[in-house]
């Protein structure tokens, strides 16, 4: 199938389905202008709209290491192939991580939600992509394979609007998450212009554990507001050592909004998202809070 425009159309591309990353890798190596395809709901997309080019994609679905969500040394494992509907079902995710069962839920509608991956949302490196808010203030790190493999926390792995750290021979293979200590609590709060198939204006996800009965660490991360997450360093710190409170919360948003270097776009303008940021920081806080105090 071509396209109208008479450029690359799908059908012009050659598909290859490898069986495992080391064969993924070396087509990667191997052929021209090739590209890796998971869900293919932002790829195949863009390449409809002709913002990317490819002679060759190569798909990730046959490849069986890439999938499933376990428990092993301490951390949570998700493989790059799993979808934001087996995410946010997943009993141990919900447990441990409930802001990323948060963002997973809030991705799109149903149909997306069974096709994309969690692999394809953090490597696409979109900013208003609603998983690594949460995958960042969960302290996550993704594995990076190319043959030899290589852990990178997901903290410094977006570089820029659509740019990552990850080689153009790297396949993201797995992110994970430690096991966050007894009495932790997490939340992602997004807005979007509708309720389903709508990308973030802003999305926050926070991240606190306690002790006794003070706030020992502290995550507060922002999407949507700048090319990469930001990790609201001054505002996470605020908590840290303090009671949960009202006005504890209402500094630390205050603080939040102080990090955000949002733009104006189609979707909004970069003084609403501003404003939106402490509504949605302390709503995460409220929320993460209460999921503390469930466990009890
Ligand atoms: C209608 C619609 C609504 C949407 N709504 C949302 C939303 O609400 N929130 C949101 O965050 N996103 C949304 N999206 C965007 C998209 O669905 C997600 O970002 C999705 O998670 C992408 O995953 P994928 O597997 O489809 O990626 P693909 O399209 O297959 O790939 C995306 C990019 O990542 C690369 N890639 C994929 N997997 C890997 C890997 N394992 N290792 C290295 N590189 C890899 C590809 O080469 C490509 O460059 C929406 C898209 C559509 C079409």
């Amino acid at each position: 199938m071509s396209d109208s425009k008479g450029s690359t159309g799908l059908l012009d591309i050659k598909l290859h389905k490898p069986q495992s990353i080391e064969e993924a890798v070396k087509l990667l190596g191997d052929l021209e202008d090739a590209k890796l395809v998971a869900g293919g709901t932002d790829l195949l997309v863009d390449i409809k709209q002709g913002l990317i080019t490819a002679k060759n994609l190569i798909s990730l679905q046959n490849i069986q290491s890439l999938r499933g969500i376990w428990e092993e040394t301490g951390k949570i494992w998700i493989g790059a192939m799993m979808t934001p509907k087996e995410i946010q079902t997943d009993s141990l995710i919900n447990q441990h991580v409930p802001s990323l069962s948060d963002a997973a839920r809030s991705i799109a509608a149903t149909q997306i939600r069974s096709m994309a991956t969690i692999g394809g949302n953090v490597a696409s490196a979109v900013p208003s992509a609603d998983m690594p808010p949460p995958l960042i203030a969960a302290e996550a790190s993704g594995v990076l394979d190319c043959g030899t493999s290589r852990e990178i926390s997901l903290a410094e792995f977006f570089t820029g609007a659509r740019e990552t750290i990850c080689g153009a021979a790297e396949v993201l293979a797995s992110v994970w998450i430690p096991i966050p200590p007894p009495r932790t609590g997490s939340s992602y709060q997004k807005l979007a212009l509708r309720e389903a198939n709508a990308l973030a204006v802003v999305g926050v996800a926070s991240q606190i554990s306690l002790s006794g009965d003070k706030i020992a660490k502290a995550n507060i991360v922002l999407g949507a507001v700048a090319p990469t997450p930001i990790l609201a360093l001054k505002a996470s710190e605020s908590l840290r050592g303090q009671r949960p409170s009202e006005s504890l919360f209402e500094e630390a948003a205050y603080l939040a909004k102080q990090a955000a270097k949002p733009i104006s776009d189609i979707r909004a303008s970069a003084w609403y998202r501003k404003e939106l940021i402490p509504i949605l920081t302390r709503r995460s806080l409220d929320v993460a809070w209460v999921r503390v105090r469930e466990q009890s």
